[in-house]
């Protein structure tokens, strides 16, 4: 399996910890760690989960569930603390990886943080367009733009338009020259580094669709071109290497190639390369188990690591610029469910596995059957000190590869109506969230200061049947 930037690679090496492990304590199952929860979330006095100050029983009783909540202050804070940290380790632009998730209110707060936002299509452009951002601060990517889309990207202005192909190259500049501007592009190289948590792959080529190899000539053979072309103008070099990102090891490979490519092109060309966009990826912890390095030490890292690249290239240290979109908004995010039914099922191994089925599923969260991905479930509308049962926490889709947690440690005295809540989904569940089986897909809800407020409204039966020219 390859990776895919939104989720791991190792699908396949998931295995059934929760069957072999010892049942954790009571206390356990019911903490919140905080490296893995929303940094506004707690229990009440009456144990229920409070998030931004706000009873998750009221957030379900008014907006239904499931539903996404957002801590505003914690999104805002991290923003926040990536800008900084990115800026001191030598980068002119910090980008938010729209793609993670984006709605109106929440380009705003990023850019109020001092985020620009990278987007990926006409859709996540028109949502940053209708913000306010502008589009200085935006940056657009994909493998295969349309004109539409590069035309509408141009006319707003969009700093840097990341090309992809020798197509996008021909494409980018004959609308530029129509709209009688100069565009400002980057090109994204492939440097054959895959990395995903603790481990990257470092290979000569790549075996995807995105960017020109650096390694068989096709980013300079890119660059070469937009130099001859008036209406573009290079600005740098980009290269993305992975998602859920630990360390900075990975990074080390990805920059020694990109800065000999660089190195390259100012010896062959005479070209220098302004800014190395780095792209994004730093991880997450979605367990207790999960350690990513701090955002300072790995920006720092990297800082050093381009820094030492470059010297040793003997070029001139390019401004970089990074798109964190995970690290940003995951964390800050929870999704809450109601159970509805509970299941023990025997195995042949005579452990008892109890399927707990929610009110959502694979369309709200498709990370669990697409990527094998792990998460934190805990019982959020009272605390429990009953003993834990091992569970799967199930959705209510068709299929029986729908599971929202693999494994899980429940109170035994988990009912039909309790809620339940998922940490670190505020990245890539809304986003790639669909209808399938005609569920509506959750709403957004913001929280800060005791306040909850709407950012996306639930869809309604109406939205979908609008939709159907018969209906
Ligand atoms: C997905 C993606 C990102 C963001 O990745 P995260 O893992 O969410 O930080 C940044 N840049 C590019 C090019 C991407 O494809």
């Amino acid at each position: 399996m390859r990776a895919h930037p939104a989720g791991p690679r190792h699908g396949d090496l998931v295995t059934d910890p929760g069957a072999m492990v010892a049942a954790p304590t009571a206390e356990a199952v019911d903490a919140l760690a905080e490296s893995v929860w929303p940094r506004h979330c707690s229990r009440g006095a009456d144990g229920a989960m409070t998030i931004g100050g706000v009873d998750v029983r009221d957030i379900a009783a008014d907006h239904g569930s499931p539903v996404y909540v957002l801590d505003e202050v914690d999104l805002r804070s991290r923003a926040r603390e990536y800008a900084s940290a990115y800026r001191q380790a030598g980068a002119s632009r910090v980008y938010y990886a729209a793609k993670a998730f984006l709605s109106v209110a929440v380009a705003r707060w990023v850019f109020e943080e001092g985020l620009g936002i990278d987007v990926a299509s006409g859709g996540e452009l028109a949502v940053a367009v209708r913000a306010g951002v502008p589009g200085d601060a935006l940056l657009m990517h994909g493998n295969n733009k349309s004109m539409a889309e590069i035309t509408a990207a141009i006319e707003y202005g969009v700093g840097r338009i990341v090309v992809d192909s020798f197509e996008e190259i021909a494409r980018v500049a004959s609308a530029a020259a129509d709209a009688g501007v100069v565009q400002p592009v980057m090109v994204r190289a492939t440097v054959g580094v895959e990395a995903h948590t603790h481990e990257f792959i470092a290979t000569a080529h790549e075996d995807q669709k995105f960017g020109l190899s650096a390694e068989t000539g096709a980013a300079e053979e890119a660059v070469r071109r937009i130099a001859k072309l008036p209406s573009l103008s290079l600005v740098g070099l980009h290269s993305h290497i992975g998602s859920q990102i630990f360390d900075s090891s990975g990074f080390e490979v990805a920059a020694g190639r990109i800065v000999s490519l660089a190195q390259r092109l100012h010896e062959e060309q005479g070209i220098d390369i302004a800014e190395l966009n780095l792209g994004g990826g730093m991880g997450i912890a979605y367990v207790d188990s999960d350690d990513p390095i701090n955002v300072a030490d790995m920006a720092a890292q990297i800082g050093r690591i381009a820094s030492r690249a470059c010297a040793d290239a003997g070029i001139d240290e390019p401004t970089l610029a990074f798109e964190p979109g995970r690290a940003i908004v995951g964390p800050a995010g929870i999704t809450l469910y109601e159970v509805g039914t509970i299941k023990p099922v025997e195995l042949d191994s005579g452990v008892v596995r109890t399927y707990v089925s929610v009110d959502g599923g694979m369309s709200d969260n498709i990370r669990t059957a697409l990527y094998g991905a792990e998460y934190s479930v805990r019982l959020a509308s009272r605390s429990s000190s009953a003993p834990p049962m091992l569970c799967r926490v199930v959705g209510k889709h068709c299929e029986s590869g729908d599971v929202v947690v693999r494994d899980a440690w429940l109170p035994e005295d988990l009912a039909p109506g309790d809620l339940l809540a998922v940490a670190a989904t505020g990245a890539y569940c809304r986003s790639m969230a669909s209808n399938y089986n005609y569920l509506t897909r959750p709403g957004v809800v913001g929280v800060r200061d005791g306040a909850a407020s709407t950012i996306i409204r639930r869809e309604t039966m109406d939205d979908l049947l609008g939709l159907d020219t018969h209906a």
